[in-house]
């Protein structure tokens, strides 16, 4: 058994995988293996050392990572459903649900996300003495965030230089840090940070609970470690303590985040912090063709930083890499999409195919060409499905019913739908409610004591809450998240909305379905589904819709270059190759800010299998001004290592940022109006929600949700027998009555 495992594995990647007790380093350019190399030491451990699966931790940096891994394991041998296979955040919510209270967690403790999180610093500004109106949360957002990377109290914040404060006074982020954490704690919440943060701390003060999770956890692998920040080296560090055998593996030349206190010094000083480490090195590039890999290589050389290494193409030359300039940013989406319609004519899949940008905002313009051309698209991250205004308002609603401290959810939804409690009430409430340390929720129940008028609404909400954490426990999370939407009118608000409500209804259909297909895979409360969606919803592998509908569509993917992370596809498409977009306007000012975006673009480039397209736009609209740019210093670093082609795919001659169409240059103007939106919402539906329908099985019911068009359209109804169900209007033999 082992020994086929390993003769899957190259002789350098076997001896990695074959490695046992200790420390171990497997450094190595992209595409080399790694993390297949540590998914077979898994294989291995558990197949020829007979190591328990349920010994066995992997970290990696998004759920969509680890999912992947637990199934490639699965296939190699079993027991795979024991590993324990988790991101950072993941693995810091098990053990704080489990052991938090040792640290003064209270059960039910809430994860705010980012929106949660600026709510809160707002509210902390604003008490703040000195502060000005102007203050912007978001600067005492990044000192905060900066700080709990590295593990930095208030009071060690204070100790620091300048360079950490984000811009702010020294005294703001301080006191600013030391009152949003007192704030979050009052709350009963934690942020994403903390999650870390306190897992370290609790650790660090209840050796008992360290050592229970060290039995869990005796051979602990951590993919892509050049992206760790201090305080995950801490907890991995503290994690591997008792055992040592901590098995990293990661390349320095992709350490892409930095701004988020990842320290590429991590991996560079792993032989220091583990002098006995075991190094591995793997020399040989299994994902991309020669072309590729050469063209990566020859960027990387750039950067002065480095720790040198081989890499050699395992594959042929392949297709030549192709570079197009068009005119404008429509002009790119356009060549993006007729690209893809021919890859697809040559029998391309378009699961195969992936747009990589370096800002989310890029994805609009193309989402709209490939629209044009019928190219399904899934896209991953941006303004995700969980940071939705509707999907954020009800899961408002079930935080707040969970924990009624959580004040940052109750001035969310207190007036959603509007329930006739004004700022000013709120306002006393909330007076009062500090002066008496107690909850806002807990002042809306005493309302009569607190507000000369208006009381009994205050009170009468107060009393709904009251009736929604009584049936936390008693219902699945779908159940749940559909009496929050009824009984609070929610859906009867969205639906006096019009057009724009009836999208939002379908938002909170799928929300319904996703935590359907949560309760088919786990156990457990609304409260248990909220950790989960609060840890999609940030890391960055957001859901997109058409990932949960129920027919599993083929779509291209769109995501920005950080989301690419470790993924690979036979084409790829890097988009806005520009100075100011890549390299990013902000790198062109921070120390190092180039040699990291240099390495964001050479993790681009190395997801390629075979095809790989970078393209630019003459001139571009970035905030409502069409400007005209000029090409990425790195397409001219790549030493013409790229053919350069019209929008036909005739090869024409680079020329740097001068090259031009036969067309005139008329930024933004073209051919707008013929431009037709074909979105579903602007076709006529047969049915618009709230008609009161009869189906030939369940009876009568109502529409709650429409979705699809033509063929395709499906209605959601609320029956009085069956509950809701989900019907395909040209199957469901419905009359409208
Ligand atoms: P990255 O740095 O991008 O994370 P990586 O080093 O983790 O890359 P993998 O994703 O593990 O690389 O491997 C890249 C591709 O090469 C995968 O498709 C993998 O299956 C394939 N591959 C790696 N080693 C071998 C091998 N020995 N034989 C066949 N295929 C291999
Ligand atoms: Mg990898």
């Amino acid at each position: 058994m082992s020994r086929d495992l390993l003769s899957q594995l190259n002789p350098a990647q076997a001896e990695a995988a074959s490695h046992f007790e200790g420390p171990a380093l497997v450094v190595a350019g992209a595409g080399s293996g790694k993390t297949r190399t540590l998914v077979y030491r898994i294989a291995h451990l558990i197949a020829a050392h007979d190591v328990a699966p349920n010994q066995i931790l992997a970290v990696t940096f998004t759920n969509k990572a680890a999912a992947e891994m637990r199934e490639r394991a699965s296939h190699l041998v079993p027991g795979a459903e024991d590993l324990w296979m988790s991101t950072f955040h993941s693995a810091g919510v098990r053990v704080l649900r489990a052991y938090g209270e040792y640290i003064g967690l209270r059960r039910g403790f809430v994860i705010y996300d980012n929106d949660d999180q600026l709510d809160l610093l707002k509210e902390v500004l604003g008490n703040l003495p000195g502060v000005g109106p102007d203050a912007n949360p978001r600067q005492l957002r990044a000192a905060i965030d900066r700080a709990k990377s590295n593990l930095w109290s208030p009071d060690d914040l204070q100790r620091q230089g300048e360079d950490f404060l984000a811009g702010l006074p020294k005294s703001t982020a301080v006191e600013g840090y030391r009152r949003y954490q007192s704030r979050l704690r009052a709350q009963n919440a934690i942020d994403f940070n903390d999650l870390i943060v306190e897992t370290v701390r609790l650790f660090h003060e209840v050796p008992a609970v360290l050592s229970k999770i060290q039995d869990r956890a005796k051979f602990i692998h951590i993919d892509e470690y050049q992206d760790t920040n201090g305080a995950q080296y801490e907890l991995a560090r503290l994690l591997a303590s008792r055992d040592r055998n901590l098995l990293v593996v990661g390349d320095p030349d992709q350490s892409i985040y930095a701004f988020r206190g990842a320290n590429i010094r991590n991996i560079l000083d792993f032989q220091k912090d583990y002098p006995d480490a075991q190094v591995y090195r793997l020399e040989h590039n299994y994902r991309s063709s020669a072309k590729v890999l050469q063209l990566a290589n020859k960027l990387i050389e750039n950067n002065t930083e480095r720790l040198e290494k081989t890499l050699r193409p395992v594959k042929l030359e392949g297709h030549d890499v192709q570079y197009h300039r068009s005119d404008d940013h429509r002009g790119e989406a356009d060549f993006v999409a007729e690209r893809i319609t021919r890859l697809r004519a040559e029998g391309m899949d378009f699961d195969d195919i992936a747009i990589l940008y370096r800002t989310n905002a890029q994805s609009r313009v193309l989402e709209e060409s490939l629209r044009r051309l019928q190219i399904p698209a899934k896209i991953i991250g941006g303004v995700g499905f969980y940071d939705r205004r509707e999907i954020k308002d009800i899961l408002a609603y079930a935080r707040l019913s969970i924990n009624p401290s959580d004040d940052v959810a109750l001035r969310r939804i207190v007036g959603r739908p509007r329930r006739g409690i004004g700022d000013q009430a709120l306002a006393k409430l909330a007076e009062w409610a500090q002066k008496e340390s107690v909850s806002l929720l807990a002042a809306c129940a005493q309302a009569d004591e607190i507000l000369d008028r208006g009381a009994s609404k205050a009170e009468e909400f107060a009393k709904l809450m009251g009736e929604l954490s009584d049936a936390v426990e008693a219902y699945p999370p779908e159940g749940f998240l559909r009496i929050v939407m009824d009984v609070t009118g929610y859906i009867d608000m969205l639906r006096a909305e019009g057009e724009e409500g009836r999208g939002r209804l379908e938002n909170l259909e799928e929300l319904v379905v996703a935590a359907e297909e949560w309760s088919a895979e786990n156990e457990g409360t609304i409260a248990d589904f909220l950790d989960d969606a609060a840890l999609l919803a940030s890391v960055d592998d957001g859901r997109s819709k058409r990932e949960n509908s129920d027919v599993p569509e083929e779509a291209i993917t769109l995501m920005t270059l950080h989301n690419a992370k470790g993924l690979e596809f036979p084409a790829v498409f890097i988009v806005g190759c520009e100075e100011g977009l890549l390299p990013s306007k902000n790198a062109l000012m921070e120390p190092g800010g180039i040699e990291e975006e240099r390495r964001l673009f050479y993790v681009g480039i190395t997801r390629a299998m075979d095809r790989l397209y970078l393209t630019s736009a003459q001139n571009r609209m970035t905030y409502g001004k069409t400007v005209a740019t000029e090409d990425s210093r790195f397409l001219e670093e790549l030493g013409g290592g790229f053919e350069t082609i019209d929008e036909y795919g005739q090869k024409v001659e680079y020329k740097k940022s001068s090259w031009r169409h036969s067309r005139p240059t008329v930024p933004n103007v073209p051919q707008q109006g013929a431009r037709k939106d074909t979105s579903p919402m602007t076709e006529g539906m047969a049915y618009k929600g709230g008609e009161k329908v009869k189906h030939p099985k369940f009876g009568d019911g109502r529409v709650l949700a429409v979705s699809g068009f033509g063929d395709k359209q499906e209605v959601t109804v609320a029956f009085d027998s069956v509950g809701m169900k989900k019907l395909l209007v040209k199957f469901a033999n419905l009359t409208t009555t």
